[in-house]
């Protein structure tokens, strides 16, 4: 996929799925969220008041996370931490607003219980100041159309001037901050500009799953000012989803892993190495575990550093008894674009002047059957150059298995997110994460430093907060 640096609706990070904004680019123009398309709802009605029993890694001994229906909300300033990160066009137009769309449901409780929003987000890597081009003006926009209340849009995200606009709000009302990363501040976690955050509300609402891997102060810092925190609705329901993946998956469970890169996916595939019966493993990433195994990958993507991790993974898989599906066909190209002239190839008879660009037929089958025969499925990383449609025939198979599965299906990554979208098959599966980065963290096994910062403290902790 082509660089997306500075794009808003993309992340900086060191992993390459990093680059999200799920099927950015297949819709034009600018939405209203009457349009529908890819703003698909996902199932995220709130639920009866009950406490949130699972919620990532189980808290620290004496601690845990509140449940949005736990707090007081009524004539409360209430900080909705979201991930509004959505893809812009060249216009300022968003392209999708999956991710406004997903967080909706807790802002409208809010609302509903008395609450007055106040809603912030990052948007797109504003290099260190404000970018008239990332402003969250778009997102205000859509969000008053969608709600149907005033929604006001804050001319900064701290300061005296958002604290005299707040003040003049009344529940009902909605205030956007503008971009927290207009701060250099926000992405270093200043204790400083986490405090000057944490003055704008009176309870803390975290909803911003795919920036909960980041320690940032919006996400983490400025938690520690709030007696009364909460998760909101979209990060319990990623957050349930993907913990049952690691506590209780009905079985067979099954993982189907793809991407570009074996260093991106190499903490799911261990951390599930116990959890799973069986992986099925595409993409660029299955060359360099066909490398490890000796079979002939001509010219395909492989990163030779990891043949050797592979290695130890496929042996430690077979002493474990679980199955490892690599591809035993696939579709070689003479080069990785559009006009390529192709051939399906047999796993022992790779063409050493091709590359391979998707998995074949009979491995298409092959992860076909085992998503059939599972009661659990997660898929994480597109099986081939899906970009290219000719490439794509891999990819969107394992979409539609999912789809027909009758089990419990999750996918995760941006990309086999976009990919599922441009098969319409997003409403078909049981959950769409929409954290990329997030959501292999966790299922890295990884603490979330936006999780953690959702524990509630010892009441010692709350002797410097100011209200
Ligand atoms: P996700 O965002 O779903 O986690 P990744 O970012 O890991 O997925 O991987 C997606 C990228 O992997 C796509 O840009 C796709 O073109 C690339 N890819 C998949 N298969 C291959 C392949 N055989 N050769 C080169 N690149 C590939
Ligand atoms: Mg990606």
């Amino acid at each position: 996929m082509a660089s997306e640096a500075n794009e808003p609706g993309s992340e900086s990070g060191k992993r390459s799925d990093d680059r999200r904004g799920a099927a950015r680019g297949t819709r034009a123009g600018c939405w209203s969220p009457q349009e529908g398309g890819a703003s698909t709802p996902l199932s995220l009605a709130p639920r009866s008041p009950q406490p949130a029993a699972i919620l990532g890694q189980p808290p620290r001994p004496g601690r845990r996370v509140r449940a949005l229906e736990e707090l007081d909300l009524a004539a409360k300033r209430v900080f909705i931490r979201a991930d509004l990160n959505v893809p812009l066009d060249a216009a300022g137009c968003i392209t999708d607003a999956t991710r406004i769309v997903a967080t909706l449901p807790t802002i409208r409780y809010v609302l509903e219980h008395g609450g007055l929003p106040i809603v912030a987000s990052h948007l797109g890597r504003p290099k260190g100041g404000p970018a008239p081009e990332l402003s969250l003006r778009p997102v205000a926009d859509y969000l008053r159309r969608a709600l149907d209340v005033p929604v006001e849009l804050a001319p900064n995200c701290v300061g005296d001037a958002v604290e005299s606009l707040i003040a003049r709000q009344r529940p009902g009302q909605v205030v956007v901050l503008e971009n927290l990363r207009f701060h250099p501040e926000e992405e270093k976690n200043d204790p400083v500009f986490a405090e000057r955050l944490a003055r704008l509300a009176d309870v803390y609402v975290d909803d911003a799953f795919g920036a909960a891997h980041r320690a940032h102060a919006s996400t983490a810092g400025m938690a520690r000012f709030f007696r009364d925190k909460a998760a909101g609705f979209l990060l319990r329901r990623e957050v349930d989803v993907l913990q049952r993946l690691l506590v209780a998956p009905a079985r067979p469970f099954v993982a189907v892993l793809g991407g570009a890169k074996v260093s991106d996916k190499i903490g799911v595939l261990e951390n599930l190495l116990g959890r799973v019966q069986a992986f099925c493993i595409g993409g660029a990433m299955a060359y360099t575990f066909l490398c490890a195994q000796g079979k002939p990958v001509g010219r395909s993507r492989v990163e030779a550093d990891k043949v050797d991790l592979a290695a130890a993974t496929l042996a430690r898989a077979a002493a474990r008894g679980v199955r490892i599906r690599l591809p035993v066909d696939h579709l070689a190209a003479d080069r990785p674009q559009a006009g390529a002239t192709t051939r399906v190839v047999g796993a022992d008879d790779f063409p050493a002047n091709l590359l391979g660009v998707d998995i074949g037929p009979q491995t298409i089958d092959a992860f076909a059957q085992e998503i059939a025969a599972a009661r659990t499925a997660l898929w994480n990383g597109p099986m081939g150059i899906f970009e290219v449609d000719v490439f794509s025939r891999g990819t969107m198979a394992i979409a539609h298995a999912l789809a027909e599965s009758s089990g419990t299906t999750v996918v995760g990554g941006g990309d086999s997110v976009a990919a599922l979208a441009r098969a319409g098959l997003q409403g078909a599966v049981t959950h769409v994460s929409t954290g990329g980065g997030a959501s292999l963290e966790f299922l890295e096994g990884r603490a979330l430093p936006g999780l953690v910062a959702l524990e509630d403290a010892a009441p010692a902790e709350h002797a410097a907060v100011p209200r």
